[in-house]
């Protein structure tokens, strides 16, 4: 076996090397650690990992070696990957419903958290999960406000029907604990604000102090070419409105962040196929690819486009439309991307900000999706 070499200085010096015709991720595991010890720093409770948002094991690997102890899992193999690659690292079951057979793996596994947002998933849990030793956390819901996409069409009990759940998990010796999400890519701090007061009002009306606050995910990672999103901003207005709304009975606050911690750890690079008719772009990847997720929570605009030789191209941009490489007419790009006039067949555009939901969703339909994931030192230039 020839030696091949697998740390890269950046982007740049793949292109030039490699050019690539396949999609590449490029990780940078020195921004992974710098953005979780950020959190660990930050935020006033425990960090978890959203095990979903990106499951690969050197993702895993750099979250423990930064110091992250917690993962938010949805389904039995999440669970067996984080026992196997962090063994005393605690697992919270926060996919809301489940079916018997995961409920007892997950007991076997020794998961101590779990959520629920009905009766019917409540009674499940309190007729199979021993209740000594372990917390449930009732996921409540609002209307949909500041995310990105709507979270709480899927999971999340009325704060109402939340009330009545928590009382239940007491009165069945679980540890009651709430937790909400807010949405995804939440860039205003005011979308934790309104979720964080209904949770006090939920533990008044029920009767109840909850052990831990859960305050979800949805802290975003940076897409657009202005500044990065503060996320000490939002951990203070956590922080601050937790002790308002529960003065003494503050109960403590976990996170569960997956776009926010790994989001810019990652930089997609994807190639152009061809410029047909030096109107429409054709790339290489596409909507069933690492650019799954766009059409639902908007393009990424911190795009850059290199040449083959790897030199940056700027200057005057207009507006192109992007088609990803399958024969499905819903593989575009949302809306149109400004990409340079001297954009040419075989040149590169690296998206940035690409470690959540990309290599986790691709998928190989139409033969594409040969997905290659590399290490690099730094992801500018
Ligand atoms: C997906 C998910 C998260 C992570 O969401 P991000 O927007 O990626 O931070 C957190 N908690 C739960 C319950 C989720 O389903």
């Amino acid at each position: 076996m020839g030696l091949s070499k697998t740390i890269w200085a950046n982007p740049s010096e793949i292109i030039r090397t490699k050019q690539p015709d396949h999609p590449v991720l490029v990780f940078s595991p020195e921004i992974l650690q710098t953005t979780a010890r950020r959190f660990l720093r930050g935020f006033p409770g425990l960090v978890t990992y959203a095990v979903k948002s990106n499951p690969d094991e050197m993702v895993i690997e750099n979250l423990v070696t930064a110091g992250i102890r917690g993962f938010d899992v949805a389904s039995p193999a999440e669970i067996d990957m984080i026992r196997r690659i962090a063994p005393g690292a605690a697992l919270h079951y926060h996919n809301p419903v489940r079916g018997r057979d995961e409920i007892a793996h997950a007991v076997r596994a020794g998961v101590k958290t779990w959520s629920v947002d009905s009766r019917s998933e409540l009674e499940k849990l309190i007729e199979m999960v021993p209740a000594e030793g372990c917390e449930i956390s009732v996921r409540f819901k609002l209307p949909v406000q500041g995310a990105a996409y709507n979270f709480g069409a899927k999971f999340g009990a009325t704060a109402e029907m939340a009330a009545d759940l928590l009382a239940r998990a007491a009165e069945a010796g679980f540890t009651p604990s709430l937790t909400f999400h807010p949405g995804t890519q939440c860039t205003d701090p005011m979308a934790w604000d309104a979720y964080i007061r209904t949770a006090a009002e939920i533990c008044r009306s029920a009767g109840v102090q909850a052990h831990r606050l859960n305050v979800g995910g949805g802290f975003p990672n940076h897409r657009t070419p202005g500044p990065a999103p503060k996320l000490e901003d939002i951990f203070a207005l956590i922080d601050r409105v937790a002790t308002e709304a529960f003065g003494d009975a503050r109960p403590a606050l976990v996170c569960e962040p997956g776009r926010g911690l790994v989001g810019d750890a990652f930089t997609h690079i994807t190639r152009v196929k061809a410029l047909r008719d030096d109107l429409h772009v054709f790339l290489n990847d596409g909507i069933y690819g690492g650019l799954a997720e766009l059409p639902l929570v908007g393009n990424i605009e911190r795009v850059d486009v290199v040449s083959p030789m790897g030199v940056m191209r700027s200057g005057d941009t207009i507006e192109r439309i992007v088609f990803g490489p399958t024969c499905d007419s819903v593989d575009r790009l949302p809306s149109e991307l400004p990409l340079p006039t001297t954009l040419e067949e075989g040149d590169f555009l690296l998206f940035h900000g690409m470690g959540a939901y990309s290599s986790a969703t691709n998928t190989r339909f139409n033969g594409f999706g040969q997905m290659e994931i590399v290490t690099a030192l730094s992801l500018r230039g």
